[in-house]
């Protein structure tokens, strides 16, 4: 974080709870292709808390990917700053599974491996954790993945591999879960298990930031945050639920 102050529209979208994990200060990336320059992300200022939901909601093409990939690290962001803990962070990309876990929009399972061995992946990864494999176990189960456990990412339904996805991200107890629409191929039934997951994370001190189009996520979510041309403002959460379809 800069000593600059910060101003009060930056303010509204940031918390004052106390465990502050990750904080963006005025962060922006633009895409340039060919003539054309994109500003996906503008001066975008946010933190997620320990134990928070917070929901990132806009239309398509507003941002939100982007967003994400730049707090990730797996886009660099052309101006801002982003803060870990309360510190400075160079590269977000270089924090391992136990500190921030995405569930991508493209999902990013790996293809010859099973179900069961994509939720292990960050145990196998050397982050290893006391009843590690109880809890590939338990998420498996909440996801109702336990029957496709031994099946490849290529046999299973788009749902299936998205909560496949799901797992792998919390199978650490992360400090930091990012997900890019994780209901977006849930059917109702699954939309709220995924929910009910995400709450328990939450419910556990793991900071959401989730990207959606979903109503009744943000009817879970503590703030609502809406991108739109790249910019970021703080918005109700009733609001939103009340506005519904321009979700
Ligand atoms: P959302 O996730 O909200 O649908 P995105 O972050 O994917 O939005 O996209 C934001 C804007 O940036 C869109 O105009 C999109 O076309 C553009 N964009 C995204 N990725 C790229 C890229 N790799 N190159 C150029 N433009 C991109
Ligand atoms: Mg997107």
């Amino acid at each position: 974080m800069s000593d600059t102050p910060v101003s009060a529209a930056d303010a509204v979208a940031t918390s004052s709870r106390a465990t502050r994990i990750l904080e963006a200060s005025k962060l922006s990336k633009t895409y340039r292709r060919g003539p054309e320059n994109v500003r996906a992300v503008a001066d975008v200022s946010l933190s997620v808390d320990a134990g928070e939901i917070v929901a990132l909601v806009g239309p398509s093409g507003s941002g939100k990917t982007t967003l994400l990939s730049v707090l990730a690290g797996w886009e660099h962001a052309d101006a801002g700053e982003i803060s870990w803990t309360g510190h400075p962070m160079a590269d977000p990309g270089t924090l391992g599974w136990a500190d921030m876990a995405i569930v991508p929009q493209t999902l990013g399972l790996v293809e010859e491996l099973s179900v069961r061995e994509n939720v292990e992946l960050p145990l196998r990864l050397g982050e290893s954790i006391d009843g590690g494999e109880a809890r590939v176990e338990a998420l498996l189960d909440e996801l109702g993945l336990t029957r496709l456990a031994e099946r490849l990412p290529a046999e299973i339904s788009l749902g299936e591999q998205q909560r496949t996805a799901l797992a792998r991200a919390l199978v650490l107890s992360p400090s930091v879960l990012m997900a890019d629409e994780p209901t977006g191929h849930q059917d109702v039934e699954w939309t709220r298990g995924v929910l009910r997951v995400i709450e328990d994370a939450a419910a556990d001190g793991i900071a959401c930031l989730i990207a959606t189009h979903h109503l009744a996520l943000v009817r879970y979510a503590h703030r609502v945050l809406r991108i739109e041309d790249g910019r970021l403002t703080a918005v109700a959460p009733e609001d939103v639920v009340a506005a519904g379809d321009e979700l």
